[in-house]
């Protein structure tokens, strides 16, 4: 592990939850991902898929990531068939501040057990 490594894990609480240094409440987690309910929930499920390698928005996703994005997307599914949202469920990225993404390291929100409004706001 390089040295700006070393410091992304210590200071991003997201690095922290994947590498299980954080208490979170997981419900998935393999090599590539890690989901874990968010703390702070915005409807009866609201879990949160991210990639245990830092990677700070959908905007830094590279060349080299496809797969990532992809496994990502897969969890995300699974995880709504395992909560039982059949109705349809809300798969959302928040990239930037404009945004209002608060936590710079990629995550999907998986939103559903009620009706969501669109347009967000
Ligand atoms: P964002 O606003 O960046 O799109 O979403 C960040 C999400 O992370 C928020 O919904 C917030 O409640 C959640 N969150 C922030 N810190 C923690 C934490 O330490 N643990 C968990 N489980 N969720 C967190
Ligand atoms: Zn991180």
């Amino acid at each position: 592990m390089v040295c700006g490594e070393r410091w992304l894990a210590e200071s991003c609480v997201f690095c922290n939850i994947a590498a299980g240094g954080v208490e979170a409440n997981v419900v998935y987690r393999d090599e590539l991902v890690t989901a874990f309910r968010d703390l702070n929930p915005q409807a009866p499920t609201h879990i949160l898929v991210i990639p245990n390698e830092h990677v700070e928005s959908i905007a830094h996703i590279g060349d080299h990531h496809p797969t990532l994005v992809l496994r990502m997307m897969v969890v995300a599914n699974r995880i709504a068939a395992s909560e039982g949202l059949e109705g349809g469920y809300r798969l959302v990225t928040n990239v930037g501040t404009d945004a209002g993404q608060s936590v710079m390291h990629l995550h999907f929100h998986v939103l559903g057990g009620r009706k969501l409004a669109w347009p967000p706001g």
